[in-house]
């Protein structure tokens, strides 16, 4: 006889909504002291890559006041991870946390930063929250049961002509050339489409919970983390929307590219015009594209896969379908 204890406990707990009842508690909850604080700034991995205390302190108000409740249950947090934590993502329920997304805003009061939790089962998201905190706005899905804001059910936008898009992206921490290179010419080649506009607001759960409130029409990066979009990816497919790769192939949590849009036909015409730049998985396995060698330099740009040709099924991260 084989016990698998996280095998009973995902039988035991086959509706996650009151662990997403208390995430929404203890997300609200946290941040009410946490932003009146003095800041101490600290950088990570590059010069713009910034982290305070408040970061610190919320995903350790967050991890122990999850784990009193659920104690078998594991955490891929940010500062965990920052810390030398494994980020990789087991079948066992998982919380994936970003305690502060925006920190460079948070650093400057630019007042737009959110508290980031999903929770994942057997690699499946179950449900996201996104706790934008200076606008008091919280986004929540449950996988099959919808997204909200503040109680208000989501739609995207369900734009098809992406001559008519407003797309969200991040100018992101790297500042080696490859990367700048490789940012400024997918949006020059965006905004030539033409597009109606590009925005950056500075936290990546904020800008997918844009297109899934319709206030934008597309979101696309490469670099963000799992931490970053793990709970706005649901929140963005169960308001109707689509989330893929960037080269247009099947999303994966853990690949650190990311593109999610109104429609298929969206986020078919950002992928065809927007290139990726060589980025390390979060949880360290070879980079799809390297992998299978579809990833040339032309032009001194790094070139992804041609549209819809990356097979991108790997045991890992999370997959939700393709364009
Ligand atoms: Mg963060």
């Amino acid at each position: 006889f084989h016990f698998d204890s996280s095998r009973t406990v995902c039988t035991v707990m086959a509706d996650w909504g009151k662990c997403l009842d208390f995430g929404v508690s203890i997300a609200r909850q946290v941040v009410l002291d946490a932003f009146e604080a003095q800041k101490v700034v600290s950088l990570k991995t590059s010069p713009a890559d910034l982290v305070t205390e408040t970061d610190q302190g919320v995903e350790n108000l967050l991890i122990s006041a999850i784990k009193e409740k659920y104690p078998t249950h594991k955490f891929i947090g940010e500062e965990s991870v920052a810390a030398g934590a494994s980020p990789v993502l087991t079948d066992s329920p998982t919380w994936i946390i970003d305690p502060i997304d925006g920190t460079t805003n948070f650093v400057h009061r630019f007042p737009f930063v959110a508290i980031s939790i999903a929770f994942a089962v057997n690699k499946q998201t179950e449900f996201g929250i996104v706790y934008s905190c200076m606008e008091d706005k919280l986004y929540r899905a449950q996988r099959g049961k919808g997204a909200f804001c503040n109680d208000i059910p989501l739609r995207t936008s369900g734009l098809e002509d992406i001559t008519k898009a407003l797309v969200v992206t991040e100018i992101g921490t790297e500042r080696d050339d490859l990367s700048l290179s490789t940012l400024t010419s997918n949006i020059y080649r965006l905004l030539k489409i033409p597009i109606h506009g590009i925005r950056a607001v500075g936290t990546a759960a904020v800008d997918m919970c844009l297109v899934a409130s319709a206030g934008a029409d597309a979101y696309y990066h490469v670099g963000m983390h799992c931490w970053d979009i793990a709970a706005s990816a649901l929140i963005v497919s169960e308001a109707g929307g689509v989330v893929h790769d960037i080269s247009g192939g099947k999303f994966d949590l853990m690949s650190r590219r990311v593109i999610a849009a109104s429609s298929r036909t969206v986020a078919r015409g950002i992928a065809q015009v927007v290139e990726a730049f060589p980025c390390e998985r979060d949880d360290g396995l070879p980079d799809a594209d390297q992998a299978i060698g579809a990833l040339t330099q032309r032009d001194g740009h790094w070139v992804s896969n041609d549209f819809l040709k990356l097979p991108c099924d790997k045991p890992c991260g999370i997959v939700i379908e393709s364009v």
